[in-house]
């Protein structure tokens, strides 16, 4: 995998930056721009190249509609003011295109033409087989972003060498898209402490490092205080802590709770080096005005936590 610093930029190369742009809009409005931000050290490192980067990516789910709403026009505003230049190309949504999806050779070379060299700096969507993702890289010289290189090096940081102990805290709502990290997690971590609707539905065996909830708050949609008890104090022993899913409801002050005395007990520890990731995970933080105090902040969910038992994705395999 080659680093963009290596590569080929001069005056007038046309760089296609698959870009993370899957960001929240309301009214017209970025209401959470995290991962616009992680573009800019790779744009900013063209642009003074005299580069000009062609941004690609979606935003939500169009399935090859075309939807005023996911337009990424609504982000126009945000790379004017940031980069200070016009000297960029905006795509619309890829995935108003079927193709993209569909990982269509054709399209990937419809989008090659309008580049010289592609750049991948959407982490959080390179464990899609999707066109920009893993067909394009195949077509252009391609290189691996400064942020997706970040990304990649504090999540094998945290396989390969985290500092003990090692407390891993999952939570969140779907079982089926947590499970295969939560038994990766079982043979590398002291801890791995369950919360959310998935400690209601575990029904593996227990081993020893891994802690269900004690209790439950109303209706069972947050973590009760013995288990907010037990995990503050897990977490204040912890050199590390990757948490991946919220411990309830969070999005209902009601039960925001157990997911917010977590998020402090994280960021309250001096000396943990804490890491988050998941779209939930990430806006509950946020909510508790705590998602600044993490060491490092992923921008993937579902990549990253493929990416933390596969130790690879399919956007990262095609970049050679
Ligand atoms: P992430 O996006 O960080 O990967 P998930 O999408 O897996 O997290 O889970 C977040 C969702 O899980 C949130 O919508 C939250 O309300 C829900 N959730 C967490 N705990 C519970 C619970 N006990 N009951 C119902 N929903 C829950
Ligand atoms: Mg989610």
């Amino acid at each position: 995998m080659k680093s963009i610093k290596d590569a080929p930029i001069q005056i007038g190369t046309r760089v296609f930056v698959a870009a993370d742009l899957d960001v929240p809009i309301e009214n017209g409005v970025i209401k959470e721009t995290y991962r616009l931000e992680g573009l800019l050290p790779t744009t900013k490192f063209i642009v003074e190249k005299g580069g000009i980067p062609i941004f690609g990516g979606h935003m939500g789910s169009p399935h090859g509609k075309v939807d005023d709403i996911l337009s990424t026009r609504h982000l126009k505003s945000f790379f004017d003011t940031q980069l200070g230049t016009s000297g960029y190309v905006l795509l619309e949504n890829l995935r108003f295109d079927i193709r993209e999806e569909n990982n269509d050779e054709q399209y990937a070379r419809e989008l090659a033409d309008k580049a010289d060299i592609y750049v991948n700096e959407n982490f959080s969507t390179s464990h899609r087989r999707h066109a920009s993702i893993a067909q394009l890289p195949k077509i252009l010289p391609a290189f691996a972003g400064f942020r997706l290189e970040s990304e990649i090096q504090h999540l094998t940081k945290i396989l390969d060498s985290p500092e003990k102990p090692f407390v891993v805290v999952i939570g969140g709502a779907k079982l089926e898209s947590k499970k295969p990290t939560v038994s990766k997690f079982i043979q590398l971590a002291d801890y791995v402490l369950i919360g959310g609707k998935i400690g209601l539905d575990w029904t593996d065996e227990i081993p020893q490092n891994l802690i269900l909830p004690l209790d439950y708050a109303e209706n069972q949609l947050d973590i009760g205080p013995e288990t907010v008890r037990k995990y503050v104090d897990i977490i204040s022993t912890a050199k590390t802590v990757l948490w991946a899913g919220p411990m309830g409801f969070y999005e209902k002050d009601k039960y925001l709770l157990g997911t917010k005395s977590i998020a402090e007990a994280i960021t309250g520890n001096p000396n943990c080096f804490s890491l988050i990731g998941g779209g939930d995970t990430v806006a509950a933080a946020n909510r508790v005005g705590l998602l600044e105090k993490f060491s490092f902040v992923s921008t993937g969910g579902g990549s990253m936590l493929e990416f933390l038992v596969k130790k690879t994705l399919p956007g990262i395999e095609a970049l050679g």
